[in-house]
């Protein structure tokens, strides 16, 4: 596995593969990887049928709406490309700010309205200007035929998936399943930072989004009661939720009553950290 800093670089490798027939595969990360990521890289060698996987290692710092969390972001490339070659990855691409950002960058790629709710409401505006417009870089930089992200981050796979499409981006976006830890809890690179007794409390998101599940399966069809039934089992683990909401999976359009595809995303601080997951619910199909 090679380590590309420049775009330079990467353009150059991606060539080569290219003009060697490979089907060319991107998964952005900010690395600290764990499971889900290398499901991610793993995915993409099998859906390039044996292709180039290019895997971006960037913490970029302008999705950051809080400095802290920049800071304590954790980092350690030589873990994180000792994994990504033993995934079967093909080239890393780690360069600086710098070479992201040069002096003078003034260009934001921004999506309306899905940006708003959940986590934009959280973060503020910038954090999925920040966020569309790395992807968007990204995705220019490489030109993958196939790029994968994590359901894990909804909202986030959303707005991929609609800015590629209102700017006739040329790839194809795949969005695969949340990695978990045994206990169900999301697997995460904040996940490190919880302390034991926050790691213990923490599986509790987990289990309320599949409370959220089982009601719903039960019958449950009105999602305000189906949450707020489930809103004890954070309540025990003294979590208190940012958002526990019901939107739509394709609008985030607030939803009232159960319908095809709803999305149940919940966001929680647990001892400092901040921690998002979230389950799609629809109606039962008939036998
Ligand atoms: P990150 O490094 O956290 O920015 O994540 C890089 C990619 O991995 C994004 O597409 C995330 O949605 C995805 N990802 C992060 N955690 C998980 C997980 N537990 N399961 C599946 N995908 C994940």
């Amino acid at each position: 596995m090679r380590i590309a800093r420049t775009i330079a670089e990467l353009r150059d490798a991606v060539r080569s593969a290219r003009a060697a027939g490979k089907r060319i595969g991107l998964v952005p990360t900010m690395g600290a990887f764990h499971e889900g990521h290398l499901a991610l890289m793993r995915r993409a060698k099998e859906a390039t049928s044996g292709g180039f996987v290019v895997v971006s290692l960037f913490v970029n710092p302008t999705q950051f709406n809080d400095p802290a969390d920049l800071a304590r972001y954790p980092r350690d490339e030589m873990r994180d490309a000792e994994l990504a070659r033993a995934a079967g990855v093909d080239l890393l691409f780690a360069p600086a700010p710098e070479e992201v950002y040069p002096p003078g960058f003034a260009t934001t790629v921004e999506v309306a309205r899905l940006s708003a709710p959940l986590e934009g409401a959280m973060r503020g505006p910038e954090h999925f200007r920040g966020v569309a417009t790395v992807v968007t870089k990204l995705l220019n930089m490489v030109q993958p035929d196939d790029a994968f992200f994590g359901q894990k981050d909804a909202q986030q796979a959303l707005v991929i998936s609609r800015l590629v499409r209102d700017l006739d981006i040329p790839a194809r976006i795949e969005i695969c399943p949340t990695a978990r830890e045994a206990d169900g809890l999301a697997m995460s690179s904040r996940n490190v930072r919880l302390d034991p007794e926050s790691r213990r409390r923490a599986p509790a998101i987990a289990r309320a989004l599949h409370d959220v599940e089982a009601r719903v399966a039960a019958g449950e069809r009105d999602m305000r009661r189906a949450i707020d039934g489930a809103r004890s089992i954070l309540a025990e683990a003294r979590i208190d939720p940012e958002y526990f909401e019901a939107v739509s999976a394709d609008t985030l359009d607030p939803v009232a009553h159960l319908g095809d595809r709803t999305l149940v995303a919940l966001a929680a601080r647990v001892g400092g950290v901040r921690l998002i997951d979230n389950v799609i619910v629809s109606p039962p199909t008939a036998p």
